[in-house]
């Protein structure tokens, strides 16, 4: 599958991403939701477009299997998808995430 879409620009900050996802809450598929985000809303549009939208406001290609959420082309999901959560603004619009970002010195992403 190919994806036009290119990973939103985001300031450079020095952090350390730390947890996983361990919560399948399906928010980060939530197209309704990312159209909240101050920074990423105009840029994820041609995204989510290309990707499609379910009559729940959530990518179409999000399944839900007994209450928790999967992607039904996990193993060719796009780039953006499988980076996610790459910077603290991207979960900031998603409280439930059990991702997190702490300051770093050394070592962290840039
Ligand atoms: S392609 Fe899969 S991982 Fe990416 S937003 Fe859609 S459902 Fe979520
Ligand atoms: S928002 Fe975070 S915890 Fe929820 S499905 Fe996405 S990565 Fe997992």
């Amino acid at each position: 599958m190919s994806h036009t879409s290119e990973l939103p620009m985001v300031p450079p900050t020095t952090f350390e991403r730390i947890g996983q996802c361990n919560r399948f809450c399906g928010r980060c598929c939530s197209v309704a939701r990312w159209r909240q985000h101050p920074q990423f809303a105009e840029q994820l549009q041609a995204f989510f477009t290309e990707m499609g939208e379910n009559e729940r406001g959530e990518c179409a290609q999000l399944v839900w299997r007994n209450g928790q959420a999967v992607c039904a082309i996990y193993d060719e999901r796009p780039d953006l998808c499988r980076v996610f959560p790459n910077h603290p603004l991207s979960i900031e619009i998603l409280p439930e995430c059990t991702f997190q970002f702490r300051a770093s010195t050394e070592g962290g992403q840039s």
